[in-house]
C-alpha cells in the first residue's frame, strides 16, 4: 500500500486487540541484511510493517540519488515469504508537501561528527523520514542495523526524545561470506571493485584485534594506513569512539567501549562499515579465542 491513510486503517484493528506493531525502515534493493532485520521483527511482534522508500532528502550527493538502486517489485517477492504483513511504499508526494524545507536536527557529536561531518545535512533528511515514518506507522519496536551505526545512535536519540513508548532495536551486521558489509550500494560495484573493498572489513577486523595491546591512537592510526595504502580504496575518515556517545576514545574503558567506524569510496560507490571493540571485560567475557572476524561474519 501507498498511502498513509490506507496503512493506518489497516493497521487500526492489530492496534485496537493490543498487537504489538513491529517496522523496519529500509530503501529497498532488499538484501540479506534487511531481512534479518525483517526476521528479528517477525519474531518480537504480531504485526510487521516493511517500507520502502528512496528519501530524496537524506542524499547529499544527486548522482547518488540517481544511481540508488531501485527494484519494488522484486523486493516485494523477497518479502513474501518472510510473513511480513504490510509493505508500505509511499511516493515521494505522500511523505513530503511541495517545497517543504527538512528542518535541522541538532543532536550534537551524535549528528555532526563521522558521517555528519562528511555528508552534510544527510541525517536532517534521515530524522525527518523517519519522524514522519513512524507518525505514520505508530510502531510499538523499530529495527535498524548496526551497518549504519551512527544512523542508529541517532534514532534512538530521536526515540528517548519525540516516541517515548516506542523502542528502537539495534540488530547486528550482516556480511558476505568474505567480509563484505551488505550494502544496496554494492550491486553498484565491478567485480574486481568487490575485491578491491575487501580492504575495508579486514582492516576494521584487524585493527579491533589489535586493541588488546595497542592504545586507541595507535589503533586508529594503522587502520588509517592500511586502507589509505590499499589500491583502489579512498577513505574518508577511520575513527575510533564511544559506542554510546560517539566521542573519541582516547583510553579504553571497561565501562565505555569503542568502535571504529570508517567511509571509503571504492569505485563509484561510497561505502561505511564498523566493528565493535571489544572492551577488555569483553573480552574476558568472551575468552581468549575471540576474532573479529569470526564475530562479526555469518
Ligand atoms: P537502507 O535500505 O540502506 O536504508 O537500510 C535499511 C535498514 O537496513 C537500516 O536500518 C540499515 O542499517 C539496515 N541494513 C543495511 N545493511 C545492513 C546489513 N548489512 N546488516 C544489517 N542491517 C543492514
Amino acid at each position: 500500500m501507498s498511502t498513509v491513510q490506507a496503512l493506518q486503517n489497516a493497521l487500526l484493528k492489530a492496534r485496537n486487540s493490543g498487537q504489538k506493531v513491529g517496522f523496519v525502515p529500509t530503501m529497498g534493493a532488499l538484501h540479506d541484511g534487511h531481512l534479518s532485520l525483517v526476521a528479528r521483527a517477525r519474531a518480537a511482534c504480531d504485526v510487521v510493517v516493511v517500507s520502502i522508500f528512496v528519501n530524496p532528502t537524506q542524499f547529499n550527493n544527486p548522482q547518488d540519488l540517481e544511481t540508488y538502486p531501485r527494484q519494488v517489485e522484486t523486493d516485494v517477492a523477497l518479502l513474501a515469504p518472510t510473513g511480513v504483513d504490510f509493505v508500505f511504499t509511499p511516493t515521494i508526494a505522500e511523505m513530503y508537501t511541495p517545497d517543504e524545507v527538512v528542518e535541522d536536527t541538532d543532536y550534537g557529536v551524535l549528528t555532526h561528527s563521522l558521517e555528519g561531518a562528511f555528508r552534510p545535512g544527510h541525517f536532517n533528511g534521515v530524522v525527518a523520514i523517519v519522524r514522519k515514518l513512524f507518525q505514520a506507522v505508530q510502531p510499538n519496536r523499530a529495527f535498524f542495523g548496526e551497518k549504519d551505526f551512527q544512523q542508529l545512535a541517532i534514532l534512538q536519540e530521536l526515540g528517548r526524545r519525540e516516541f517515548p513508548a516506542l523502542e528502537v532495536i539495534g540488530c547486528p551486521i550482516i556480511r558476505e561470506p568474505e567480509g563484505l558489509a551488505m550494502s544496496s550500494r554494492n550491486a553498484l560495484l565491478s567485480d574486481q571493485e568487490r575485491q578491491v573493498a575487501l580492504a575495508i572489513s579486514r582492516t576494521l577486523f584487524a585493527a579491533a584485534a589489535r586493541a588488546a595491546h595497542d592504545p586507541p591512537g595507535a589503533v586508529r592510526d594503522w587502520a588509517w594506513a592500511q586502507l589509505t595504502s590499499a589500491q583502489g580504496v579512498d577513505p574518508e575518515y577511520v575513527e575510533l569512539v564511544s559506542r554510546s556517545t560517539l566521542e573519541p576514545t582516547k583510553q579504553w574503558k571497561d565501562a565505555d567501549p569503542a568502535i571504529l567506524l570508517t567511509a571509503a569510496q571504492v569505485g563509484p560507490v561510497r561505502l561505511i562499515d564498523n566493528c565493535q571493540v571489544p572492551s577488555a571485560a569483553e573480552l574476558r567475557a568472551i575468552g581468549e579465542h575471540w576474532h573479529p572476524a569470526e564475530a562479526q561474519i555469518g
